[in-house]
Parts: structure tokens; C-alpha cells; sequence
């Protein structure tokens, strides 16, 4: 489908109102702007606003809305899916916001909502301070935030959500508010986890903790033991310390065969993390052993390479208690071979602090250790797609009997609705009524954890 709404006209009034830059589909670089991490993704908003202060956020917002155009919220643009964008809709460009504080004695950091994680750790590990983040430094605090945030912290310091102390937020009416402890609590439960539902955040403060470095790295075995590794290692991580956080999965060396790894990350003291880990090398043959003493803003850069920007990618998720055996069965007879050498499965190890949070402090519900599983399928542009995306949805459909009900929101695609809302659990209702209460218009509805209203339905 083509815009309905090229009235450049009544989008110069709208530029004019902006201290950033609109790009409209005639422009040069609209294109090189649109473009998100997952090259899929062809939406085509009728403009981009690429805000730069939150007067920017707040005109464009009203504008939008006085025009009745759809509008969406675009950080960093990793959300597989393409949500930040709306065909013919207007989007709230924030990648450029990145302004970031570091208060080195109160322990907590302040950021726009543009930056990445590896804008943030790159900026607290010059005090020896970090926060929990994803996997990879190009992803977005904010998107990964609103969703929950898995990554190589969250034994020690639970999700990137539990550590969000405050936000600033703009509502479908364009008001600045704060949600914090004091100010709106209620929006503040809601952003640790609940998706963007309820504003565009243009600032967010964070709990930062003493790290320099962690013991991290790959341990990679054949897959002729794949069996044997996952069932030590299932019973291994049902007693592993807080500061232990280990993903596993499959993927494939460059030119090279495709292995089991594991990825342990340890944040003590690099002498317990050893002894940690040492039960890891006794699982199979270890075929390389990359751990070593990293800086956390080296590690969440290591895996940058893999996982490039404009490739087409296709994500299927579940949460599994455990690794049992069907579960395994599943992962090695249907999940192998990977479908092209830039496909893996990636599990994310859920425990310790973040299990200690209760179900209803935060919106995030899913609060029992268990194992995040991510099903990505990559391919280059000129392949059918179809192979993929069935070999993903075929996996994903075979662990679903061992899953909880619901996932991973930041993952779940938007015709999975009554996922995400078995996914809030308990919290859904509250979630609705903050829904009502913060955007009763439904004008956040393209974002992850999409809340529906009854009656925009
Ligand atoms: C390569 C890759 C690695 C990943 N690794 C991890 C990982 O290790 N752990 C993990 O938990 N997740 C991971 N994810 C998933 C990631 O958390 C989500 O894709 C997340 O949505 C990305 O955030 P973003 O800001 O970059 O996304 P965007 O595409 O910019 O935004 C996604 C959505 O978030 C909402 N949003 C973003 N910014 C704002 C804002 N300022 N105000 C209101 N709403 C907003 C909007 O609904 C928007 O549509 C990964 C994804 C990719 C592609």
C-alpha cells in the first residue's frame, strides 16, 4: 500500500514545529532513515520525525494525533518485528536522543531514550559502574527496558526493568510526567515490563552497580554430545550462584561446523568465578575454550558481528521451566541443522535476583527461573523466506507443550495477542486499567505488549 496522506503541505507545518529534521518518502535519505535492524521490515510511515528535544516529542505527538494519523515510537529500531513503524503513520524517531549522565556516588545513570546499551556501558565503566543489558550493544535501553531485559546480569542484578529507578514520559496528550517512586508510581510498575504502552519515554534513570570486569566467554562441544551437555547442564544451573549467568544454544562457526555453546558470564571475583565455571569443562569435550577475565562493555560488543544490521531475520520464542528430555528431543531433532549458517538458538538463563522479585512489584510476571529460548532464523535478502520462518514456528510449536504460557513480549509478534496477554499473568488486568487510565485513546498501539482496550477493538 501506497501513502494516502503525501499532503507535504500540512507536513511542512509540522517541520516547522520541530528542532530535528522530518524525512518524507520524496526525500533522499528517507530510505537509509526508515531502514531498522531487521531488513524485513518495509513498512513505510508517511514521516519520520527525528526528535531532538522533548518539545520535538511533544509537537509531534499532538500534531499527529489533531491529523488523525497512526503514530509509532522507533529508539534504536531492534524490535524484530517492525512495530516503531506504521504504514502511511507518523514515527516518533527518538535514535538520536542520547544524552547520558553518570552520578557516580548516587550510583545510577540518566539517559535519553536513544541511547544503546553500548552507548550506556561504554559511559558507566569509565566510574567501574554498569547495569544489566542485553546481549548486544546496538540494542535500545528503552525497547529493551519496556520489555523486560534479559541479559548476562540478570542472576546478580535481575532484568534491565528491575533496575529502571525513574522515567520521563510523554502521554497521548502530550504532558510531561514524571514516574518514578514518588511521582506515578503506578506508571513506573508499568513501564518495568508492561511494554510501551503508555507514553513515549524520553528519559529513563538507572541503578548502576559496582563491575569492571567479568569472567565470560564461549565454551563451544560437538553436537554428537548435545544430549549429554544440556542434561548436566540443566542440572547444574538449578544450583548455580547468582553472579553465574549462562546462555546456551547452537549456532554455527563461520566456515565451520555447527556446536553446542555455552556462554557462562561470572561478575564476582574472577578466582570464585573460575572455580564456578569449572564444572561447565567437564560436560563433553570442550573443542574451544574462550573464557577469559573482559570488560562487560567488550563483552556485550563481542557478539556485534553476528548479528549485522539490514539482514532479514524471523524470531519465534519460549520459556521453558527446564531443559527435560522432550525439550531437548526438540531443540536437536527439529531445531538441526540451523536453517543457513546465520541462524541459532539462543537461550537466556532467568534466576537469582531477578526470581526474587515478586510476581506483582513489577508488571514483568514471569518471575520462576526458567530458560528464555530464542528461535532466530537469518537469511540474505534474495532467499524465500518461507523456509525460515517454518522452521522457526515449526520449533517454537514443538516446545510449546514444556513452555509457560505467554513469552517473551520484547519477541512476540502482534498476531500473538493472547500470548502477551497470558504473558502479564495476574498483571494484565492492572495493565489495562493503567492502559485506560494513561492512553484511553489507544494511540500506543503498534508496541510491544500491546495492551487492546475493549472498545478499540
Ligand atoms: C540482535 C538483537 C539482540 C537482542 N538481544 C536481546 C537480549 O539480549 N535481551 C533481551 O531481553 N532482548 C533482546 N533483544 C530484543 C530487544 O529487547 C527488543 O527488540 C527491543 O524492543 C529493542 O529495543 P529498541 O529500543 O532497540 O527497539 P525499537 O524497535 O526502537 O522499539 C521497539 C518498541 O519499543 C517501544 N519503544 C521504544 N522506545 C520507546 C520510547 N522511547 N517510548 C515508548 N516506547 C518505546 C515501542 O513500542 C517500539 O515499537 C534483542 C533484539 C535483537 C534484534
Amino acid at each position: 500500500m501506497t501513502t494516502t496522506y503525501h499532503h507535504t503541505a500540512a507536513f511542512n507545518d509540522l517541520a516547522a514545529l520541530l528542532t530535528g529534521q522530518l524525512f518524507l518518502p520524496q526525500d533522499a535519505d528517507y530510505e537509509q532513515v526508515r531502514q531498522l535492524f531487521n531488513g524485513r521490515v518495509k513498512t513505510q510511515p508517511a514521516a519520520i520525525a527525528r526528535c531532538l528535544t522533548v518539545q520535538d516529542v511533544i509537537h509531534t505527538i499532538r500534531w499527529t494525533r489533531a491529523q488523525g494519523l497512526p503514530l509509532s515510537v522507533r529508539g534504536a529500531g531492534h524490535e524484530i518485528f517492525g512495530r516503531s513503524l506504521r504504514e502511511d503513520g507518523v514515527v516518533i524517531d527518538l535514535s538520536q536522543m542520547k544524552a547520558i549522565a553518570i552520578d557516580p556516588v548516587a550510583r545510577t545513570a540518566q539517559i535519553q531514550s536513544g541511547v544503546t546499551a553500548g552507548e550506556l556501558i561504554g559511559a558507566a565503566e569509565k566510574y567501574g559502574l554498569a547495569t544489566t543489558t542485553g546481549t548486544i550493544s546496538s540494542v535500545g535501553m528503552t525497547g529493551l527496558t519496556l520489555g523486560g531485559g534479559y541479559g548476562p546480569l540478570t542472576g546478580a542484578y535481575g532484568l534491565a526493568a528491575d533496575n529502571l529507578l525513574s522515567a520521563q514520559v510523554v502521554t497521548a496528550d502530550g504532558q510531561l510526567m514524571t514516574a518514578s517512586g514518588e511521582k506515578h508510581p503506578d506508571l513506573l510498575w508499568g513501564l518495568r515490563g508492561g511494554g510501551g504502552n503508555f507514553g513515549v519515554i524520553v528519559s529513563l534513570e538507572y541503578r548502576l552497580h559496582p563491575l569492571t570486569k567479568v569472567l565470560s566467554g564461549l565454551l563451544l562441544y560437538p553436537l554428537e554430545q548435545a544430549r549429554t551437555v544440556f542434561r548436566n547442564f540443566n542440572e547444574f544451573i538449578s544450583t548455580a550462584p547468582d553472579e553465574l549467568t549462562v546462555r546456551s544454544g547452537f549456532l554455527q562457526i563461520p566456515d565451520g561446523p555447527t556446536v553446542l555453546f555455552l556462554s557462562p558470564t561470572y561478575c564476582g571475583s574472577l578466582e570464585m568465578g573460575e572455580q564456578a565455571i569449572a564444572p561447565l569443562r567437564t560436560f563433553g569435550t570442550v573443542l574451544v575454550d574462550q573464557m577469559q577475565p573482559v570488560s562487560y562493555h567488550e563483552l556485550i560488543h563481542s557478539s556485534d558481528a553476528f548479528t549485522p544490521k539490514g539482514r532479514h531475520y524471523y524470531l519465534q520464542t519460549q520459556s521453558l521451566k527446564r531443559l527435560q528430555t522432550e525439550t531437548i528431543e526438540a531443540l536437536i531433532e527439529q531445531g538441526l541443522p540451523l536453517p543457513s549458517p546465520f541462524s541459532a538458538i539462543n537461550i537466556h538463563h532467568f534466576h537469582g535476583a531477578a526470581s526474587r522479585v515478586g510476581v506483582s512489584e513489577t508488571a514483568f510476571a514471569l518471575r520462576q527461573d526458567h530458560l528464555m529460548v530464542e528461535l532466530i532464523a537469518a537469511w540474505e535478502p534474495q532467499d524465500d523466506e518461507q523456509r525460515y520462518i517454518q522452521w522457526a514456528q515449526n520449533l517454537s510449536q514443538a516446545l510449546a507443550p514444556y513452555a509457560f504460557k505467554g513469552g517473551y513480549i520484547n519477541l512476540l509478534d502482534e498476531q500473538e495477542q493472547e500470548r502477551v496477554r497470558l504473558a502479564f499473568g495476574s498483571n494484565y488486568e492492572r495493565l489495562l486499567d493503567l492502559k485506560q487510565k494513561y492512553d484511553p485513546d489507544d494511540v500506543f498501539r503498534s508496541t510491544i505488549g500491546h495492551l487492546a482496550l475493549q472498545h478499540n477493538n
